[in-house]
């Protein structure tokens, strides 16, 4: 993701995943940040194509995991080496999908927060 103000990164990874970007909840939840470079007001227009190749890339590597230790095989380990699996799983696909979006988005700055509308695309 790319600040089309200051043309530097807006957000690194892990403010991406782990913070509100410097906006409130209410703003975080309607798709705004700020760039942690020039403090612009952003917001996610949509997404590149990337995206695609992140998703096809998560459910190849999903199919590898998943072909090289199959559930059948992990369960004489015990119950909670299977659960362990899934979390595993659960973790990598939210890790990906995160990655992909903070990746993909396309950026642009919002003027005025009381008249942008929420959109989903
Ligand atoms: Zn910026």
């Amino acid at each position: 993701m790319q600040c089309p103000v200051c043309k530097q990164r807006a957000s690194s990874l892990p403010r991406y995943a782990l913070s509100l970007q410097g906006v409130s909840l209410r703003q975080s939840l309607l798709g705004l940040l700020k760039c942690e470079h020039c403090g612009a007001l952003l917001r996610t227009v949509r997404y590149s194509n990337n995206l695609w190749f992140a998703a096809m890339a998560g459910l190849a590597l999903l199919t590898i995991v998943v072909a090289l230790f199959s559930v059948e095989r992990l369960r004489s380990l015990g119950n909670l080496v299977v659960l362990l699996y899934w979390v595993l799983l659960v973790i990598i696909v939210i890790g990906i999908y995160v990655y992909g979006i903070w990746k993909a988005a396309i950026l642009e700055q919002v003027t005025d927060v009381q008249e942008s509308k929420p959109t989903i695309s």
